[in-house]
């Protein structure tokens, strides 16, 4: 893991935020989106990203890119809320920390720790199909 990778990174990051990293591809299963997590470090590109089409890219992708703390509309105090509402309203769905090559930088992890990766796998950035996560990207 280069210095890059040690600052602290939102794993569920937007198109546009800084060193936009493709974390995993969402695949639909018959349980919900799944994360299949990358094994190597690929830039996020405009290339990468155009592969998504027709869809938008944070629904094939879950990307990772400097957390921008303070400026960003899920964190509040020293906290995001975001990862709070991963943890208190979806169960598990792993049993095993998956095989994630971010987490020592992950904001979700650093302050959620391993409670927030079993979920993890099945959150889709933007879900189009399932309100109820949907409503997880929701600031508040
Ligand atoms: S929550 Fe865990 S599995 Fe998900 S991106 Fe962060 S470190 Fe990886």
């Amino acid at each position: 893991m280069n210095a890059e990778e040690r600052q602290v990174r939102c794993p569920s990051a937007q198109p546009g935020m800084e060193k936009l990293r493709v974390l995993g591809v969402v695949a639909p299963t018959p349980e919900g989106p799944r994360v299949a997590y990358l094994r190597h470090d690929v830039e996020a590109s405009d290339d990468v990203l155009a592969l998504a089409a027709p869809v938008q890219p944070t629904e094939v992708f879950r990307l990772s890119g400097s957390c921008a703390g303070g400026t960003c509309a899920h964190f509040q105090g020293q906290r995001c809320r975001l990862a709070e509402r991963v943890v208190s309203m979806l169960l598990p769905v792993v049993s095993a920390l998956p095989p994630c090559r971010i987490r020592p930088s992950c904001r979700w992890y650093v302050q959620e720790g391993r409670e927030a990766c079993l979920r993890c796998p099945q959150i889709a950035t933007l879900d189009v199909a399932d309100p109820h996560r949907s409503a997880l990207a929701r600031p508040g």
